[in-house]
């Protein structure tokens, strides 16, 4: 056993910490309010080398290896910013792309990717499929000649407006045609400035810098360049995306909710009544502590899925576990923090309750609790399949 981090591993670390420093909470929500991108901290981190921090360095990325992105992404987190793009971007698009990218695809997109020149999204939510993705409708019809045209539409896909490409996951023969359900997907690279394709927000109440979006697909015309792996076989390499999206959400829930506590801990120091800081009343003080002990519990589950990932171990246990239980314990330990802050949690100015919406949201999203165990259920413990 060793729990130790390497040197590097502490830079990373480090690193985060001090560019949510600079680009701090304020920044971070000042962007959210006006829905706009943080391109100063996103050229920050492409300027530094971590936005492609797990691809190869010969595409211009980190080379390191999903414990190196979680740091940096729990780092960033510990100081209160959580970046969907990170999720959506980095892990979702350009680990994928760089895995089962054909070599010409990898040098045309993923060095202008990590230099932060390119920016990319991940759409496979549709509203009529929802969480069961196997009923996904929007169709990429192949054309005979390698060319395919894409019809449908896609809903809740983040950052739409500030990407250049989408990775679009598309049927390329329907449900009703294929013998097993899983087979037919394709994966598409989609550039969004192509004709055909309607963008339309949709407001969400969670203050985030990205927005979400709705994509409709017009005849949208792809070609057997923009075909990642193999056509109709998409479902099989989406399974690799599944434990490094937990992994990374799972870490941005650890950090919030240490940046939640953080701040609990320093008001309830400061803040009197009763003759007496109110943390030194139990009623106060032992949520904060239980909350502090689930965050660092979540905080492991999170640092062994990262390493079994990366050791090639089965990650898949780790990883649903530290999804589920950081989503559960941010939660908690944002709430303990509000009430510790008593009126002023929901002041502007404190700035305490806007941190509830986004762990809330993990709960549901990228993938929802019940899904996390149902997995934990049935492959891990060996119930019945449930759906
Ligand atoms: C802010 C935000 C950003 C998002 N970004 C993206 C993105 O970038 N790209 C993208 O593709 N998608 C994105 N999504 C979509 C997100 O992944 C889905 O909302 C999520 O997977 C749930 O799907 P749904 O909303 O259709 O819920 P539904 O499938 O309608 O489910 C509703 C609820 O029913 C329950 N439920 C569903 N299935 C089961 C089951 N089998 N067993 C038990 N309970 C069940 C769950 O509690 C679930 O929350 C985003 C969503 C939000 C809100």
């Amino acid at each position: 056993m060793d729990f130790s981090f390497t040197d590097d591993q502490r830079m990373i670390m480090d690193y985060g910490t001090r560019l949510a420093t600079r680009y701090d909470r304020k920044y971070w929500m000042r962007h959210a309010e006006q829905h706009s991108f943080p391109r100063e901290l996103w050229q920050q981190l492409a300027d530094d080398g971590f936005i492609g921090i797990t691809v190869p360095e010969e595409y211009g990325g980190g080379g390191a290896g999903m414990i190196e992105e979680m740091l940096l992404t729990e780092a960033m987190s510990n100081q209160g910013i959580p970046m969907l793009q990170l999720v959506v971007g980095s892990t979702m698009s350009l680990t994928h792309l760089a895995t089962h990218g054909t070599e010409e695809q990898k040098r045309h997109y993923l060095p202008d990717a990590c230099a932060g020149r390119k920016l990319f999204c991940f759409a496979i939510t549709e509203a009529d499929a929802g969480t069961n993705s196997i009923k996904i409708k929007t169709l990429a019809k192949p054309e005979g000649n390698g060319n395919f045209r894409l019809n449908g539409s896609k809903t809740f896909i983040t950052a739409v407006d500030s990407s250049d490409y989408a990775i679009v996951v598309a049927r390329t023969t329907p449900f009703d045609d294929v013998e097993r359900k899983t087979d037919g997907f394709t994966l598409f690279i989609l550039d969004l400035a192509k004709p055909g394709i309607e963008k339309r927000r949709i407001e969400v109440s969670v203050p985030v810098p990205e927005s979400q979006w709705q994509l409709f697909f017009d005849d949208v015309p792809l070609g057997p360049e923009d075909v990642i792996g193999e056509v109709g076989d998409g479902f099989r390499i989406l399974f690799d995306l599944l434990n490094p999206e937990r992994i990374v959400v799972a870490a941005q829930c650890v950090g919030l909710g240490r940046y939640a506590l953080d701040r609990a801990v320093e008001y309830a120091n400061e803040r009197s009544v009763f003759d007496r800081p109110i943390g030194a009343h139990q009623g106060v003080q032992h949520p904060l502590a239980a909350a502090k002990t689930e965050i660092e519990m979540a905080a492991l589950m999170t640092h062994k899925a990262a390493w079994c990932f990366d050791n090639g171990e089965p990650a898949g246990e780790a990883s649903n576990m530290a999804k589920y239980f950081g989503a559960e314990a941010s939660i908690r330990a944002v709430d303990a923090a509000i009430q510790c802050f008593g009126g002023n949690a929901f002041t502007k100015d404190y700035g305490i309750f806007d941190i509830y919406p986004y762990v809330r949201l993990m709960r549901t999203a990228p993938v929802n609790r019940e899904v996390l165990l149902s997995y934990i259920g049935e492959k891990v413990m060996g119930l019945p399949r449930s759906y």
